[in-house]
């Protein structure tokens, strides 16, 4: 059963990025998920009209989310709860002495509780963290939902079987057809949503991830998983092998959230382009892997491409902010 609460401004715009296409000899399209909405926006939301659907489903009255310390996610998870009358409750990994800058600042306005833990508390034992948050609130006398780390689980990447959905729709209204679809990975969710939607659909597109942490190994399990997880809800199973997972791996730079100056000139070169204002943890990353690529000869068979802007713009720190000359 899938219930759906939706508060995502939907459809997104496609844009042509024309100053950038011209410079590359190629269509480049973007999608505008990062304008889903204002507090309540990236892609997350997508997943969320989904996860949250589910907690009140069960009459859940709290969330119960995780992330980095500047998650995008854990922001958008206050920001619903906060518009639906819910508490929320944000495993962070970071430090709680840490300015509360971007994201952590809206958390706090938000009215989020927050419990900061260390980078291994949570790459381990983020989920028995959530689970004990859980059981607190219990006697406390709430029912609190648990999101896992990016909504990204198959009810969550049902947001994303639904974008793509969406995507095929806009391609008659401007009577284009994108053979590549880009996105940017972090938790798996989106490229496993994406990838559902283009196959079920029988569509020819390729669909693209830049990895920006771990490997793309490591990701092709996560999404293969996530795609069996996406059929229990369709009631419909993909076969898939996972070479045909087109995860380009070789652009978190310095690791997830840390970045290299050539990566923030390169926002700051988009940004003068095209007025668009892309992340330091997750587009500018995935979209200066693109452009390189592109630049390399890996996607000349390829002439619509469509990048997915999957939002982030709060997500910058004083050290991202700092590199820019
Ligand atoms: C979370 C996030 C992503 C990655 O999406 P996943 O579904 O977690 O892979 C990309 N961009 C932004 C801005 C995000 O916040």
């Amino acid at each position: 059963m899938v219930n759906r609460i939706r508060f995502a401004n939907l459809p997104t715009r496609i844009e042509r990025l024309n100053r950038l296409s011209k410079e590359l000899g190629r269509n480049i399209y973007i999608k505008r998920d990062d304008e889903t909405g204002m507090e309540i926006s990236g892609n997350k939301i997508r997943k969320l009209e989904f996860s949250v659907g589910e907690a009140l489903e069960n009459n859940c009255d709290y969330l119960i989310t995780c992330g980095g310390i500047q998650s995008n996610h854990a922001r958008a998870t206050a920001a619903v709860a906060a518009k639906l009358g819910l508490g929320s409750y944000l495993v962070l990994k970071g430090d709680e002495n840490e300015e509360a800058e971007g994201n952590l600042f809206l958390d706090k306005l938000l009215g989020a509780k927050i419990k900061f833990v260390t980078k291994g508390e949570y790459k381990y034992n983020r989920k028995e963290i959530m689970e004990d948050i859980r059981k607190s609130l219990e006697v406390e006398g709430h029912k609190a939902y648990i999101i896992p780390e990016g909504a990204s689980n198959g009810m969550g990447s049902l947001g994303y079987v639904n974008a793509m959905e969406e995507i095929l729709e806009q391609e008659k209204q401007i009577d284009i057809k994108f053979d590549a679809i880009v996105v940017t990975v972090g938790s798996g969710g989106t490229y496993a949503g994406l990838y559902y939607g283009n196959r079920v659909n029988n569509n020819p597109a390729t669909i693209y991830g830049f990895n920006i942490c771990d490997t793309k190994e490591h990701f092709q399990q996560i999404v293969l998983k996530l795609l069996d997880e996406i059929a229990i809800y369709t009631g419909k199973g993909i076969d898939v092998n996972e070479d045909e997972l087109h995860i380009i791996d070789g652009y978190p730079g310095l690791g997830y959230a840390l970045n290299r100056p050539e990566e923030i000139e390169f926002i700051n070169y988009i940004a003068k382009l095209e007025g668009i204002i892309l992340d330091p943890v997750y587009t500018g990353k995935a979209m200066y892997g693109l452009v390189e690529e592109i630049k390399k000869g890996s996607f000349d068979k390829h002439e619509n491409i469509l990048f997915m802007h999957t939002g982030g713009i709060f997500g910058w720190n004083r050290e991202q902010r700092g590199l820019l000359k």
